[in-house]
């Protein structure tokens, strides 16, 4: 802790990424570590991909809501993890967040730079217009279509599905590139292409990498200081 305390009040340009896990001391469950989503149904990853939106799209609605809560979504709030990274910026620190979270907490959190690498569940866009909805919209019917009457397509989340591009990849290497710290929380660095994203940076000597995460993941030994616990907790102790 001591550790990552002076290599954040050092760092001037801070890039973090971050992943399912900084929201779970918010109740979302994330969908790989033990108590994870992912153990309970691995045949999610077939039904959240772009090929089940295209084949299947009033049952992909049914799941996607499913797995994401959708229902519950404007419940959650922010958590000490969160927040910290908010005051990191507003003490004066230029902090950009890559996330490939999709629910939306780092932004009602009060962060300005942030990057949904993998989208929101927050809206969803007609295939045909492009006409954008928002969530109570997308809540208010079971398969949500077009509100357009000449429309009527069922919408596609903004959610980046299996199969779709992942976005913001390109400002994420430049702003590594530009930072002195790459704090990584919360990620199992399984998901591809952002498991490459740290082995591209190991040897970068003017960089800081710092992994935050509750268990222990493959890529622990590229890190310069990898600490197992919870970010919410840890936060919070760093805070304080
Ligand atoms: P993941 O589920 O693969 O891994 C989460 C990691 O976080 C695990 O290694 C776990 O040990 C760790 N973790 C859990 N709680 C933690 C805590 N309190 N503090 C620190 N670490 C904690 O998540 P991923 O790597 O982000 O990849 C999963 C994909 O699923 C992403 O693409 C993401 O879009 C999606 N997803 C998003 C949400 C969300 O938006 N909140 C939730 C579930 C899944």
């Amino acid at each position: 802790m001591r550790k990552l305390k002076a290599m954040i009040s050092e760092a001037k340009t801070i890039s973090v990424l971050t992943g399912a896990g900084i929201s779970t001391e918010s109740g979302i469950p994330d969908f790989r570590s033990t108590k994870g989503l992912w153990r309970e149904d691995v045949s999610r990853m077939d039904v959240i991909s772009r090929d089940y939106f295209e084949r299947e799209p009033e049952l992909f609605w049914k799941y996607f809501k499913d797995i994401f809560q959708i229902k519950l979504s404007h419940s959650y709030e922010p958590n000490s993890g969160h927040l910290l990274l908010k005051e990191l910026e507003r003490s004066g620190k230029d902090v950009r967040i890559f996330t490939q979270n999709v629910d939306g907490l780092h932004h009602k959190a009060g962060s300005g730079k942030v990057y949904e690498l993998h989208g929101s569940i927050l809206f969803a866009a007609c295939p045909e217009c492009g006409k954008e909805h928002h969530l109570d919209y997308i809540n208010e019917q079971i398969v949500p279509l077009c509100s357009d009457e000449a429309c009527q397509q069922i919408l596609k989340p903004d959610v980046v599905l299996f199969g779709d591009m992942v976005r913001c990849f390109e400002e994420m290497y430049e702003s590594i590139s530009e930072s002195d710290l790459f704090l990584v929380i919360g990620t199992s660095l399984e998901v591809f292409p952002v498991r490459q994203v740290p082995l591209d940076f190991r040897h970068k000597a003017t960089l800081g990498m710092v992994l935050i995460n509750a268990e222990p993941t493959r890529l622990d030994p590229v890190f310069d200081l990898v600490i197992h616990g919870k970010s919410g907790a840890i936060a919070k102790a760093l805070a304080e």
